[in-house]
Formats: C-alpha cells, structure tokens, sequence
C-alpha cells in the first residue's frame, strides 16, 4: 500500500529531513582521526533530541543507537562503538529523524583526512548516481527507472550496485511501500505518482556486489573487503518532478570551513 502525501504532510516530512540534514553537518564537524563512532553517535543523538525529535533508528527492531556508522568495507547498518577513526578511513553516517508523526532519512559518506584516489572517486560516483537516480524521479515514470539509472551510472564507472538492500517509501513510519531498488529495468514497478515519498540510497561498492551480514546482526559489509560509499536523500514527488526534503547543503558549509 502506497500512501500518497498531501502538501501539508510533505511539509511536516521536510522539517524531519532537514533536521536530519542538519544532524549529519553536526556529527561532520567532530569526524576527524582519533575520535569513536560512538562519540559521533551521541553528538547526533543530542543533536536531534535537543531540536525536539526523537532518533528514528534507536529501538527500530532493537537497534541500539542513534546513528548508523559504517566504516570503509561495511555498508550499512554499523554500530556506533570503540573503534577509533583513522585517516584514509571513509565513514558513512546514516541518520533518521521523526517529528511531529514524520519521519525523516538521510545518509552521507565522509572522508577523515586524505582518502585514496580510488576511493574518493567512489564516493563521488556514488553522490552522483544519487542525483542521477532523482533525475529519473518523474511523475509518470516508474520505479525501475530509478534504480536503472543509478545501476547505468555506477556500472558505466566500473563500480557495482548492491542488491540485499534498498530503498523505500517513507512517511509517518520510516520504511513503506514502494521498495526502492538501486538496479533495475526501465518501465518496471509501480508508478511514480505526486505525493509519493521515497528515500533513494544508492550502495555502491568499490568491487564486486557481493555482501555479508556480520555477526551482530546489523553490519552489513562487502564480502570482499572493498570499500562501499553510501549517500540517501529523502524526496516527495510534487508537480511532476523531484522535490528533495533532505538536503546535504549544511554539510556542505561544514565541509567548507574544515
Ligand atoms: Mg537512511
Ligand atoms: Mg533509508
């Protein structure tokens, strides 16, 4: 079942999504060598409950945290911990947001320090692919022209999509109807209507698609070891075209200044 959002609930999705977008600018300015994941974890923890939200990934079918915090080979779904940051790491940070009843998602890769050449070309790819993947978020389209262009654009760059995970539509719960694959065929899916909100998160290794389920029953990591870049935007689909409710501007501004 897909729920179709009215202006004003896309509103009410857009306060979450900035406010999550204003999180990961925060968690942005303290990545830096030598600092814990699980450092990271409470200052946006703190973040987000001090502008009155509650951390939509703690307690989601047991989920420990705040934030997800996936280092180099992991994709998704790390736990924030003891392991300390290190130059050349990459460093995703996936966070959620709900505020008055709607949710919010989004997710960036960050370097700490100086990355490798091959690697920075990964995460730059995969920002791409994400905005690649928006363009395709038209009225009249379908989901698979989603995925289809982000799978086109990665694979063109060498680069592999992962499969096990995906997508979704978001609103007053985090996870809804459509699934929202980063692969697949032209024309195939459901329909792309106004009012649909969608998080688009392409994964996308470095290797081959291939991935493991750690043993703590979260991680998710490439199983050959190479790294994965990940970056989500939440969008609504009004007046035909993609409206992005997320935004990665105030990350910009931190990134800027570092
Ligand atoms: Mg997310
Ligand atoms: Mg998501």
């Amino acid at each position: 079942m897909i729920y179709l959002k009215t202006d004003e609930e896309i509103e009410l999705m857009r306060v979450a999504n900035l406010l999550v977008g204003a999180t990961l600018a925060e968690v942005a300015k303290h990545i830096e060598p030598g600092v814990t994941t699980l450092q990271l974890d409470k200052i946006g923890d703190e973040f987000i409950r001090d502008h009155g939200a509650i951390p939509l990934f703690k307690g989601y079918n047991g989920f420990p945290n705040a934030l997800c915090i996936s280092i180099n080979e992991n994709v998704v779904h790390g736990i924030p911990g003891d392991y300390r940051l290190k130059e050349g790491d990459i460093v995703s940070v996936d966070c959620g947001t709900k505020i008055n009843g709607y949710c919010g998602d989004s997710a960036y890769t960050f370097e700490v320090g100086e990355v490798s050449p091959a690697t920075k070309k990964l995460l730059e790819t995969t920002k791409e692919s994400l905005s690649v993947g928006i363009e395709a978020a038209v009225e009249g389209k379908r989901i698979g022209d989603i995925g289809n262009a982000i799978q086109t654009y990665c694979e063109a760059h060498g680069y592999s999509v992962v499969r096990d995970l995906v997508g979704h539509g978001i609103g007053r719960e985090m996870h809804e109807d459509p699934q929202v694959p980063n692969y697949g065929k032209k024309g195939y899916g459901p329909l792309l209507r106004n009012g649909m909100c969608i998080a688009i998160e392409p994964m996308i290794n470095l290797g081959k698609r291939n991935v493991k389920f750690e043993k703590d029953g979260w991680t998710v990591r490439t199983a050959d070891r190479k790294p994965s870049a990940h970056f989500e935007h939440t969008i609504a689909i009004r007046q035909g075209k993609a409206d992005i409710l997320s935004s990665f501007e105030f990350i910009n501004q931190v990134l800027q200044n570092k």
